[in-house]
């Protein structure tokens, strides 16, 4: 049975050279006593972008685990797969992010829910789940809404487990379950029900991925207020135990943060949390090591400064397109970009300065960084160029990777120094 550790690091590598500098993060935090174990995720909307396959990134993490002698567990992600997309991922991966988002909203059958809804009774009325404020509150009528809501997911879900479990076999593969790309965050009583029909569609889901409040932008800082997130994440996880507990789940289910990188001023609510709890967590990062690419590149001059600030120009001009599949997911001020004329004049520190998550750097641009977050697409289209500039740049660039996964996410989310 595999069973994922319990801190995880979900991370991203679009074009599939910053491997190495991203374990190299991984086994210093094992050095400093916290055991994180790799997960290297890749979306089928960042394949088809970007023209690689699944089985691109198996090959990337076992070269890259065998060349550090890494010894320990890790896997690769399918990323927000779903009954249409999970095929091709089926061979080369171990882990599956099964996402429901497209399914929410759809109503099951009448009898679908008239099923569910008379197994329910134990939880409704007067429940208390010692620690929140769950309790007598949940009604029948409510129950019924969520079940309205959620039980056709619940049972894709179930669907596309099925399907991965019949070629992969039982227990050879960790299941995620996300809902995280939608425009409603789950309540926690939402999702005390949403996991109890998960487990009655029998899915071994050890990570859970909901939408929490607040907005969660692509690289860069959560909007919202870090208490609220705090006191729902805290409730939220007490939910997954009290399920654990009454529906079987399995022991080590946990929360899963998608776009989790850069949301700094949670990390410290997160670590404390579930410390406090004795709980996992897994935080799926995927762009920002890309971003450090860009950051590299600009920093290391010349060539690669003027490809980058080629690449932002046809990201201003394309920017439409390249938003569009993300627009859950960004929020871009589009009269904050900085002109073609200002960046042309820039030098390298400007450049890697307004891209750099420090905010403490008045050149800082979180909406030119948001930008240059979903603008993969350009680089993909110049691949052979981009390459040879990773390559020539190597060293600048994944000492820029590891900072950013060692110093900025993994020392602020588990309080290292
Ligand atoms: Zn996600």
């Amino acid at each position: 049975m595999k069973t994922l550790g319990k801190y995880s690091m979900g991370l991203g590598d679009r074009f599939g050279h910053q491997g190495g500098a991203q374990l190299r993060a991984i086994i210093k935090a094992s050095e400093k006593g916290i055991d994180i174990t790799p997960v290297w995720n890749k979306s089928n909307r960042e394949h088809n972008i970007i023209g690689t396959q699944p089985a691109d990134v198996r090959i990337e993490a076992d070269l890259v685990t065998k060349n550090a002698g890494f010894d320990k567990p890790y896997y690769v992600d399918a990323d927000h797969i779903n009954l249409d997309s999970v095929d091709r991922f089926i061979g080369a991966s171990d882990f599956f992010t099964i996402d429901v988002a497209n399914y929410i909203g759809k109503r099951a059958d009448d009898k679908a829910i008239l099923q569910y809804l008379s197994g329910v009774g134990k939880y409704t009325g007067d429940l208390k789940i010692p620690g929140t404020k769950l309790s007598s509150e949940i009604s029948q009528l409510q129950v019924k809404q969520i079940a309205e809501k959620y039980l056709f997911a619940a049972t894709k879900a179930g669907e596309v487990y099925k399907k991965i479990e019949k070629i992969k076999g039982t227990g050879n593969f960790i299941t995620e379950v996300s809902m995280d790309e939608v425009a409603q965050p789950q309540t926690p009583a939402e999702l005390l029900f949403i996991l109890m029909m998960l487990a009655s569609e029998n899915i071994p889901v050890q990570t859970i991925a909901p939408r929490f409040s607040g907005r969660f932008n692509k690289g860069v800082e959560y909007a919202g207020d870090p208490q609220l997130f705090a006191k729902e994440f805290e409730t939220d996880l007490i939910i997954l135990d009290f399920a654990v507990k009454e529906f079987g789940l399995p022991e080590n289910l946990k929360m899963s943060i998608h776009s989790g990188s850069d949301k700094f001023s949670i990390y410290p609510y997160i670590g404390s949390i579930i410390k406090k709890h004795d709980k996992g967590i897994h935080v799926k990062t995927a762009g920002t090591s890309w971003l450090e690419e860009i950051i590299g590149l600009a920093q290391s001059g010349r060539e690669a400064l003027g490809f980058v600030k080629e690449l932002y120009f046809k990201s201003l001009e394309d920017i439409e397109e390249l938003c569009a599949p993300y627009a859950d997911v960004i929020d871009i001020n589009i009269s904050a970009l900085p002109t073609r004329q200002e960046v042309l004049r820039w030098k390298s520190d400007k450049f890697s300065n307004a891209l750099r998550h420090n905010t403490d750097n008045c050149d800082y641009n979180p909406d030119m960084r948001q930008l240059i977050h979903v603008a993969y697409k350009i680089a993909a289209s110049q691949i052979n160029d981009y390459v040879r500039l990773l390559e020539a740049n190597e060293e600048v660039i994944s000492a820029c990777v590891y900072e950013n996964i060692y110093k900025r996410h993994i020392c602020k989310i588990f309080g290292l120094d």
